[in-house]
């Protein structure tokens, strides 16, 4: 029972300051030291427990950094401003000047053009691979490859890493087996499949309310101390620190975060059922028809579900447009990028959050025009959500 991620962030207790039931928010960007010895060492990075200044780490961050962690089951997690500052300063930490990266060519579109037009600025070369495929992974790896970088389950195509193969290849490699966790938390334990590292988009399921973004990297104490190092680390000296204001306001919303996945995953389960029953062409992780359907259930941490997100394809970008609008005037949802929202969330991935992969590319991964990716909500009675979605459908003859 203590092993399940949602009891280790429950457990955790984190008094305020002067007795609260939730921790003291550390409103300061500097801190004061008792002597001048200490600061020397914290310098030095030997002051336990002592605060250097916030973009090093604060306490709020620290608390929500161990929320994290025990979800996660690692060490620590540092926790930065953006899902993107957390994993680019993640893969800068483990990758420099003549290194290269095999990575999953259906990724986060923000994520998929750092590696592709970014990092190679730096000499940072990436392979792009069909993660499904182990074999594929494993010929792309050559002796300068340092990370292995996918996501859990992937952004917009919901394709399913195999964790526990990919780790084993990492392993005999040995390189480091990165893993993008946003749209499975809770889920997903990446670490207990001997993922490396796991990343976060905060911004998303985690935070829930969309009124933030943030971002974590969960794993060693050792990895987390390097990334915040004052000589060379990644994290502080390019500096994509939260604000503590904001890292007290996600861990409020974390401790819920087990009730709302169930709730997202039984209402994406009930439309993606439905819409395929309908004829529509559904990718849902929970469907049997789903192609790693089994992958999916012998990884998964079984009573937080399949997830909130799906895809449906109705053909054309121009249906695609028209049906979102009528969802919207019909207030089912909302048509906007991101995700893990209480309302349901609509977009045409391959003119929105994938625009940044070319349109011969987006073919070949099988990413379609007419594709709507779904970010199912929290809604009570979804079976009126369905009914009036299928007039929708009907009106615009889809189905
Ligand atoms: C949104 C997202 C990111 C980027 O996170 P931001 O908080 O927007 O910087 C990375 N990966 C995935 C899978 C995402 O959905």
């Amino acid at each position: 029972m203590k092993n399940k991620p949602a009891n280790k962030i429950q457990d955790l207790q984190y008094f305020g300051e002067f007795g609260g039931v939730n921790p003291s928010i550390s409103d300061s960007a500097t801190y004061t030291f008792l002597s001048a010895k200490t600061m020397l060492d914290t310098f030095e990075g030997q002051g336990e427990g002592c605060y250097l200044y916030s973009r090093h780490t604060s306490p709020s961050n620290l608390y929500l950094g161990e929320a994290l962690a025990a979800m996660e089951f690692t060490e620590t997690a540092n926790v930065a401003s953006s899902g993107m500052g957390a994993i680019t300063t993640t893969l800068l930490h483990f990758c420099g000047a003549g290194d290269h990266i095999v990575s999953s060519r259906t990724i986060y579109g923000g994520t998929y053009a750092f590696l592709k037009n970014f990092a190679p600025r730096f000499n940072v070369n990436t392979c792009f691979v069909n993660i499904t495929k182990l074999e594929e992974v494993e010929a792309a790896i050559n002796k300068h490859t340092k990370v292995i970088y996918c996501e859990a389950v992937s952004n917009p195509l919901l394709e399913v890493a195999d964790i526990k193969g990919l780790a084993a290849l990492a392993k005999k490699h040995n390189l480091k087996l990165l893993v993008d966790n946003t749209f499975s938390p809770m889920i997903i334990s990446p670490i207990k499949l001997g993922a490396d590292v796991v990343l976060h988009s905060l911004t998303k399921f985690i935070n829930g309310t969309n009124d933030t973004m943030g971002g974590a990297a969960c794993g060693s104490q050792e990895l987390i101390n390097a990334m915040r190092s004052v000589i060379d680390g990644s994290a502080m000296l390019l500096g994509p620190t939260l604000d503590s204001v904001r890292a007290s306001s996600i861990l409020k919303n974390m401790r819920t975060l087990h009730i709302r996945i169930k709730q997202h995953s039984k209402n994406a389960s009930y439309l993606a059922e439905r819409f395929e029953q309908l004829g529509l062409k559904t990718v849902y992780p929970g469907l049997a028809s789903h192609p790693s359907h089994e992958l999916f259930k012998s990884m998964m941490n079984e009573e937080y579900g399949f997830g909130g997100l799906l895809t449906i394809d109705v053909g054309s970008l121009a249906k695609a447009n028209e049906l979102m609008e009528m969802m919207q005037q019909e207030n089912l949802g909302y048509l906007a990028v991101s995700l893990g929202f209480y309302k349901t969330l609509f977009s045409a991935p391959g003119s929105s959050t994938s625009s940044e992969i070319p349109e011969d590319e987006q073919a070949e991964m099988g990413l379609t025009d007419g594709l709507i990716r779904f970010s199912i909500g929290l809604d009570n009675d979804i079976k009126r959500t369905f009914q009036t979605m299928t007039a929708c459908m009907k009106k615009l003859s889809i189905v």
